[in-house]
């Protein structure tokens, strides 16, 4: 059955956005970045044209629009993962859109961004390949330095700060943050870049991309008054620090909680996190999520990270035109790596599995599509799978961290200690 599913071109070359099409991609954009007063500073930026390649910070969708703005009137192409183009495929092809399965390796996409700065357009990358969960940095690939040497123009960046605020991927409810703030930054010219090791052009990189959203809306006297502003938080937050269980965090308006132990914590308007009574463990949304990924390493360096097998839903995404349900089977994430199994509606088995090394990091989605749930995502070059456990005590945050812990054990063993930031 599997082999007549029509699968998604990743090879046709981009297109130049459309030239009917590229005001409307302003106009769609100047709605909201007015609505959010979106200030954007240009350092280091007199004179900059295309060709050059865009590293922008990934929190919303927000981010996409103020790209826009930031680079208007020249073209872009993006880099957009499959299932961003389900059922717009055309469209997004028109606009420039470059499809990408997350956290392959490809080389076809090198060839088509080569081909966007022979066009003279801007390359644009969220090389994060997914919404930071909690508003700080996610880890970057370490081909970044590599890639931007071989395309040889300058390599910019755009760091957006108030989007993870205004609409947290824990809970995209939108809470009306402005003004919010951009920074495009030349961080080489294309001579710098020349003279520059790919390991300098990373370490300029990361450093350029570090960012702490909750830190920022400290710093700014953001208040967010959404009734609900904790709800989903403990998605992100899957263990209590006061008794260390794991996936019985619950929240509910500007409360998260412990169902174990029953302690309680409010989400301040400034968005700081105070018990309700004794300590408070972790006043910094993303310490706490530190804290949690220090314990997932405390179990991978005891070589007993097991999440258990989990029966799970899967549905797969072999084009763009809409989810497959491929069926019922069970998920498990070990020192190893990933391994689903399973039966499709024909009786025929299915399995994925996924090396600790083919992966440095990995793409989950919580209450996917507002019916799904929280799913873990998989691909090959040629499929994605989007994993959903359910009738079990499950975080995809945990397995995600888990992914990126175990990736790092991994290479520090092989003797290629990781540095921050980078994978
Ligand atoms: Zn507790």
């Amino acid at each position: 059955m599997k082999q007549q599913i029509e699968r998604f071109d990743m090879k046709r070359p981009p297109i130049r956005t459309r030239w009917f099409l590229r005001p409307l991609t302003y106009l769609l954009s100047v709605p909201e970045v007015l609505t959010h007063r979106a200030r954007i500073r240009r350092i280091r930026a007199d004179g900059l044209k295309p060709p050059y390649v865009l590293l922008c910070n990934h929190n919303a969708f927000l981010d996409f629009k103020v790209a826009t703005k930031a680079i208007w009137p020249h073209r872009a192409n993006y880099v957009v993962a499959i299932d961003g183009f389900i059922g717009r495929e055309e469209l997004l092809r028109q606009v420039g859109c470059i499809c990408k399965r997350k956290f392959t390796s490809d080389i076809t996409l090198v060839r088509q961004l080569k081909r966007v700065v022979q066009n003279g357009d801007v390359a644009m990358i969220y090389p994060e390949a997914r919404y930071s969960l909690c508003g700080t940095t996610a880890v970057l690939p370490a081909s970044l330095g590599k890639l931007c040497k071989l395309l040889g123009v300058p390599v910019v960046t755009l760091i957006c700060h108030g989007h993870h605020i205004d609409s947290p991927f824990w809970n995209l409810h939108k809470r009306g943050v402005r003004p919010t703030e951009a920074e495009l930054t030349v961080l080489f010219t294309p001579e710098e870049l020349k003279a520059a090791s790919a390991d300098e052009v990373n370490a300029r990189i990361v450093e350029a991309f570090q960012y702490d959203e909750y830190a920022w809306q400290k710093a700014r006297g953001i208040r967010v008054t959404y009734p609900k502003r904790a709800e989903g938080l403990e998605k992100v937050l899957y263990q209590c620090p006061a008794c260390q269980t794991e996936f019985q965090m619950a929240s509910e308006g500007t409360h998260l909680f412990c169902k174990a132990c029953k302690k309680r914590w409010e989400l301040t308007e400034l968005g700081e996190l105070r018990a309700e009574q004794g300590e408070t463990e972790f006043s910094h949304i993303p310490d706490w999520y530190e804290w949690e990924r220090k314990n997932v390493r405390r179990e991978v360096d005891a070589g007993t990270y097991d999440s258990g097998e989990l029966p799970v839903t899967v549905r797969s995404l072999p084009n763009a035109k809409r989810f497959l349900l491929l069926g019922e089977g069970t998920l498990r994430h070990t020192m190893n790596g990933f391994t689903v199994r399973g039966t499709d509606a024909d009786g025929d088995p299915f399995c994925m599995e996924k090396s600790v090394p083919s992966m440095y990091s990995c793409h989950i989605e919580y209450e996917y599509l507002g019916k799904f749930g929280d799913c873990v995502d998989l691909n090959t070059l040629e499929d994605t799978w989007y994993i959903y456990p359910h009738d079990c005590a499950f975080s995809v945050t945990k397995m995600a961290l888990a992914t990126e812990e175990l990736y790092f054990a991994d290479r520090e063993k092989a003797g290629h200690p990781c540095k921050p930031g980078l994978a």
